[in-house]
C-alpha cells in the first residue's frame, strides 16, 4: 500500500501532525523509536498563557489559546481518554514594585481571559512563600504520558506504525514519492525533536537545543493549584507533584544530574514553605531553536519532504494552532506563517551544499 503521508516521530509534533492529516481524510504510517526520555514524555504539561519575568502575554497567545483548547478537547472525545485539564497557576510577586506594577492590570480587556484574579500577600501562604501576593492564571496541563499512549493506541487503529528507528540512509526520494524499506509514500514529514540536527536532509536548520531535568516531588500537605516562580511545582495527586525545570545548552544528554537537582531544589527551597522528598528524576532535550520559534515547512530541493520541528520550550501550546496552519499548507496549498515558514533559511541550506561541491 502506498501511503499518503510517512511521518517519522511520534512526540508532541508527530502525534499532533498526524492527527490533524487523518482527520482530514489521508493514509498515514509512523515510524517512532520509542526514546523513553524524549522531550515530549519528560514534559511538564504546563500551558500558561503569560511568560518571563514580566508576565506578558506569550508569543500569539490571541491565536495559540482559543485554538488548543478546542483542539485538546476534541481529541479527548476522539480517543476516549481524560489528558487536558484547566488549572488555576499563582505566580506570587518577587517584589513590592512587582505588586504596584499590576495594580488594575486584570481589569484590561487584554488580560481578562487570561488572569482569575489579583491575590493580596499571604492568600497562599499556607504552602508558598507569599510576602507580595501575585496573579492567579487561568491554565492548562496536558498530561503527556496519557496523551501519547492513548495517541499511539488510536494510531494503531487508525494507521501503520512501527516502533523502530528511522535511518535517514535508507530512504529514497524520487520526484513523486519517497520509499522507505518496503513503505512508500507521497510525502514524509519529519517530526523528529532535536534529533533533526543528526539529519542529512534537515541538519541545516538553526536549531539551538535545551537540555532539562525535572523532579518528582512528594509532601504531606496537598493542593491543587499550580504554583510558578523561577520554577514550577504541578500537582499529580497522592501527594505528588512534578518540579522544574533547569535549562541547559551545552549538557545534550537525557542523563538526570547532581547539579540540575540542586539547582531545582535550591529554586523550591525558595518558594515553597514545607518539607518535600524527592521521590523521582528525569531529564530530556527539547527541540529549540536560534530564532525561539517553531519551523516547518519544505527541504528546498525535495517538496514531498518536510519538517514539523523547532516546538522549544512550549510544545503543548504551539503544536495545535501550527499543526492545522501547516495541514491546511500540505493540503490546499495556503501560505505558512512567515516566522515558522524554513523558506527563509534557505541560503543555510545551499551555502552548506556549495562549501560541501
Ligand atoms: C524538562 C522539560 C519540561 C518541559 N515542560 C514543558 C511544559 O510544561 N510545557 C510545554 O509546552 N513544553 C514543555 N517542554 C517542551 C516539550 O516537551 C517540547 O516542546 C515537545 O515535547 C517537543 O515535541 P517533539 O515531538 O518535537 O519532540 P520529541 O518529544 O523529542 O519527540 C520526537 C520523537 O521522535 C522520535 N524519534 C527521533 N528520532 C527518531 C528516529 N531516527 N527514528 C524513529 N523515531 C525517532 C522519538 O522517539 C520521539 O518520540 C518540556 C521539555 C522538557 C525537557
Amino acid at each position: 500500500m502506498k501511503y499518503d503521508y510517512l511521518i517519522v516521530g511520534q512526540g508532541l509534533a508527530g502525534s499532533i501532525m498526524a492527527y490533524q492529516l487523518i482527520k482530514r481524510g489521508k493514509s498515514i504510517a509512523i515510524i517512532d523509536e520509542g526514546n523513553p526520555s524524549s522531550s515530549s514524555k519528560v514534559a511538564a504539561g504546563l500551558i500558561n498563557p503569560l511568560t518571563g519575568p514580566r508576565m506578558l502575554h506569550t508569543w500569539r497567545a490571541e491565536q495559540l489559546f482559543p485554538y488548543l483548547k478546542e483542539f485538546y478537547r476534541e481529541v479527548e472525545k476522539k480517543v476516549n481518554a481524560k489528558f487536558f485539564t484547566d488549572k488555576t497557576i499563582y505566580r506570587p510577586f518577587r517584589t513590592i514594585k512587582e505588586m504596584n506594577d499590576w495594580d488594575g492590570r486584570d481589569v484590561l480587556p487584554k488580560y481578562q481571559n487570561s488572569i482569575k484574579q489579583i491575590c493580596d500577600a499571604g492568600t497562599h501562604a499556607n504552602h508558598i512563600n507569599d510576602e507580595f501576593g501575585g496573579v492567579e492564571v487561568n491554565g492548562f496541563v496536558l498530561d503527556t504520558s496519557v496523551f501519547l499512549e492513548a495517541m499511539r493506541n488510536y494510531f494503531m487503529e487508525k494507521c501503520a506504525f512501527f516502533t523502530q528507528r528511522f535511518d535517514e540512509l535508507a530512504l529514497k526520494v524520487s520526484d513523486t514519492s519517497v520509499i522507505y524499506n518496503k513503505l512508500q509514500a507521497d510525502n514524509i514529514i519529519i517530526c523528529s525533536g532535536y534529533q533533526i540536527g543528526n539529519s542529512a536532509l534537515f541538519g541545516w536548520l538553526p536549531m539551538a537545543p535545551v537540555k532539562g531535568e525535572m523532579l518528582v516531588i512528594k509532601m504531606e500537605k496537598q493542593f491543587e493549584t499550580i504554583y510558578n516562580r523561577s520554577c514550577f511545582i504541578i500537582p499529580l495527586g497522592k501527594g505528588l507533584y512534578k518540579a522544574g525545570s533547569t535549562y541547559n545548552r551545552y549538557d545534550l544528554t537525557d542523563t538526570p544530574t547532581t547539579e540540575g537537582k540542586n539547582e531545582i531544589c535550591q529554586k523550591l527551597d525558595a518558594l515553597l514553605n514545607m518539607k518535600y522528598e524527592v521521590v523521582g528524576h528525569r531529564a530530556g532535550v527539547r527541540p529549540g531553536t536560534a530564532p525561539r520559534r517553531p519551523l516547518m515547512g519544505f527541504h528546498p530541493e525535495h517538496p514531498q519532504v518536510s519538517v514539523f520541528n523547532g516546538l522549544g520550550t512550549k510544545g503543548i501550546s504551539l503544536a495545535p494552532f501550527f499543526s492545522n496552519q501547516f495541514a491546511n499548507c500540505l493540503i490546499d496549498g495556503n501560505n505558512l506563517d512567515e516566522e515558522v515558514d524554513i523558506k527563509k533559511y534557505y541560503s543555510l541550506y545551499f551555502n552548506q551544499h556549495s562549501q560541501k561541491n
